[in-house]
């Protein structure tokens, strides 16, 4: 234990995190209304460091969205359009296969793929999606769709959800993806996603899919109208689900962005709560092995100081990011493989690439056995990225 651990009040939090002990909602709750961010800091790197030891991952992935038209008006999204609109877009089939195709080149190995709830696009053209996607390479894997669009295409289907999750795996789907969670309280969810599926809704699509032998990952969007205390009780829901299934590969928090949705909020998550609820949640929910720090949200540089704030994964190359950027995130487009493995190293890392599963696909060498690479400047695409590894 560090002197500035041994001097604080939440010293008995680090003890339990040390000791392995499951920590309470009381006690998440308290480490939310601290300023000790340094003891938080290390409270949660004590609990990454048992779970990940000094490795740091990253995914070479793309991201594409078939469609922006839904179907709902939640508050806080930039991102969704009316057929009226004229930024509304929606993609063939066959243009996402070529999307596809141009990002094989460049060496990724996932395709995370979301869109809203589209009027009037056929069930079948999403088990078309995954079948002409894995006819173009077995081996990538899809990471699709959130929990309400299952709904959304269950109802389409006029099946149940357990009968549309079956259909989409046979169809490709690999792995579910964690948005929509946004906050789980009644309250605060009829404020920012009014129409939207509930809290129960969302989780029993995760707990079915995790039945059928799935996998998937979880989110919150914090840092708008709800409290630290829904914060807490978000998590608690999350934990309690990964009790029962122990189905989620890793847990995202996401940041709020402020721009071009319907709600009004001032106070915009600074870096400060994006570390703590970072460190807190790696603290939280000790029975979730991975925590990311997504980059495109709190940008990379903010990234780079979670991995010492409990985080042991930033996320990928992405290639087209929309959702966010849509809603004001000022990152990039995309990251170099370079770039990640850079950031990773200079927290002191070892860098791993890695599945959508979490699983390693390449760890890299020492720092010392590559420094130059480590310091070289920015790559300006994903192959120079791949090259460097050589
Ligand atoms: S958050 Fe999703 S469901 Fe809600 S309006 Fe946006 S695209 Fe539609």
């Amino acid at each position: 234990m560090n002197f500035v651990v041994e001097r604080s009040l939440l010293r008995d939090l680090y003890y339990k995190a040390a000791e392995g002990e499951r920590i309470s909602e009381a006690d998440a709750l308290r480490l939310f209304e601290s300023k000790d961010l340094n003891t938080i800091g290390a409270i949660a790197d004590v609990v990454r460091q048992r779970k990940n030891e000094n490795r740091a991952s990253y995914i070479i992935n793309r991201y594409i969205n078939y469609s922006n038209y839904c179907i709902l008006s939640c508050q806080f999204c930039a991102f969704s359009r009316k057929k009226r609109d004229k930024d509304g877009f929606e993609l063939s089939v066959e243009q996402i296969v070529e999307k596809a195709r141009e990002a094989l080149a460049l060496g990724i190995t996932e395709l995370h793929i979301v869109g809203g709830l589209h009027p009037s696009l056929p069930f079948s053209y999403y088990t078309d999606m995954l079948r002409a996607l894995k006819q173009l390479d077995p081996r990538l894997q899809l990471k699709c769709f959130t929990a309400i669009e299952i709904l959304h295409l269950a109802w389409l289907a006029k099946k149940s959800a357990r009968e549309t999750l079956v259909e989409l795996k046979s169809a490709g789907l690999d792995s579910l993806t964690g948005g929509g969670a946004e906050i789980f309280r009644k309250e605060v969810r009829s404020e920012i996603a009014k129409g939207k599926e509930s809290a129960e809704e969302y989780l029993d699509v995760h707990r079915t899919w995790h039945q059928l032998g799935g996998r998937s990952t979880c989110t919150m969007l914090f840092g708008h109208v709800e409290t630290l205390a829904d914060r807490v009780d978000h998590l608690r829901y999350l934990r309690m689900l990964q009790d029962e299934t122990h189905g989620f590969t890793g847990f995202i928090a996401l940041p709020f962005q402020p721009d071009n949705n319907f709600m009004q909020v001032r106070n915009v998550p600074s870096g400060f709560d994006a570390l703590r609820t970072i460190a807190i949640s790696r603290i939280y929910l000790d029975n979730i092995d991975h925590i990311t720090a997504y980059w495109v949200g709190m940008g990379m540089k903010l990234a780079q100081v979670a991995l010492s704030y409990g985080a042991d994964d930033i996320h990928g190359t992405i290639i087209e990011e929309h959702i966010f950027h849509m809603a004001g995130a000022k990152s990039p487009q995309l990251q170099t493989e370079a770039e990640m493995v850079k950031a990773i190293r200079e927290a002191g890392r070892t860098p791993v690439q890695r599945n959508t599963f979490y699983e390693p696909l390449k760890v890299w060498e020492p720092l010392q056995a590559t420094a130059e690479t480590a310091g070289s400047s920015t790559k300006s695409s994903l192959l120079e990225g791949n090259l460097a590894t050589a």
